[in-house]
């Protein structure tokens, strides 16, 4: 699951806050310089949970994933190369 960004009144400024209440950026002194910063860290925060652990199709080994395409380890994506460059 991914992160929830949102853009809080700090005492000093304004500042972007996770969903569980913790200020995770420098402060601002304009929201919308918060906001941009909210924007990038969310987008950045949404690629990254779509790298999941998963178990490899073909070993069971957990591995961390790329992407719901992304089914097998690195050691037998690369043994699998290797069979179809002998065959
Ligand atoms: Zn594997």
């Amino acid at each position: 699951m991914a992160r929830k960004y949102s853009v809080s009144r700090h005492a000093k400024g304004w500042a972007v806050y996770d969903d569980a209440g913790q200020r995770v950026s420098g402060l601002h002194s304009r929201i919308d310089g918060a906001q941009a910063m909210c924007d990038r860290m969310q987008r950045r925060e949404d690629k990254k949970a779509v790298r999941t652990i998963r178990p490899c199709m073909c070993c069971r080994t957990a591995f961390e994933s790329e992407g719901i395409h992304n089914r097998l380890c690195d050691r037998c994506r690369r043994v699998g190369l290797d069979l179809r460059m002998a065959g």
